[in-house]
């Protein structure tokens, strides 16, 4: 990462951190995907349940392949035979996994679902949510949080999942009631009643989308 971005995001990353502690949520900062990988591991002991959803930056760190190989209870939906039951496992599981689809610098977070599997379960169920936000999803305020989410985050998730949305094709949101819309409910997270519940490690690299 170029050492002026760094500079920045490092700064910014503070802002950020100090958001999520005014809203009963934790905050950290990774320089780089290995800084990452290493706090995620240290947040989730082991033999813990974790489960995901939406997590591509997971991924990117390496998360999702280390807790494979490594002494934890791996509750892997894209593998079960029986998806519903183990996406219900979701709720009871240690850890959840997931992203933002956007963040504001105070703290804010915005996601968006077509199940709403993953919103649901950041909002309600597993003991703790890990979110993984590369500097790449900070967003000034709310209204451009929820810009990001719906012209960025929603378009491309559109088209990674072949979907047929407007937006899948033309790239922007249309606003749509299409039968394939992924914008079917909008989490705003804006404070956690149970401290040590929703855990942040903001990345400094570009991640997911
Ligand atoms: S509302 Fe429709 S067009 Fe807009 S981002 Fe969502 S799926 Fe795409």
């Amino acid at each position: 990462m170029n050492e002026n971005i760094t500079k920045r995001n490092e700064l910014l990353a503070q802002k950020v951190i100090k958001g999520l502690e005014s809203r009963n949520m934790k905050g950290y900062y990774a320089a780089n995907k290995e800084e990452a990988l290493a706090k995620a591991l240290e947040l989730i002991p082991t033999g813990a349940s974790v489960t995901m959803g939406g997590a591509m930056s997971a991924h990117e760190i390496g998360l999702v392949e280390a807790l494979k190989k490594g002494d934890y209870n791996f509750i892997d939906r894209d593998a079960a035979e029986d998806k519903r039951a183990a996406m219900l496992q979701a709720y009871d599981a240690d850890f959840f996994l997931t992203s933002a689809n956007a963040m504001t610098e105070d703290g804010v977070m915005v996601n968006i679902d077509g199940n709403a599997n993953r919103v649901s379960a950041i909002a309600q169920g597993p003991k703790h949510v890990l979110v993984i936000v590369g500097m790449n999803k900070i967003c000034v305020d709310a209204d451009a949080a929820m810009k990001r989410a719906r012209n960025v985050a929603a378009p491309i998730n559109a088209q990674r999942f072949g979907l047929s949305t407007p937006c899948a094709k033309t790239g922007a949101c249309m606003d749509c009631k299409s039968p394939d819309t992924i914008c079917c409910q909008f989490l705003i997270t804006r404070y956690s009643r149970h401290a040590d519940r929703i855990h942040v490690i903001l990345v400094n690299d570009v991640l997911g989308f």
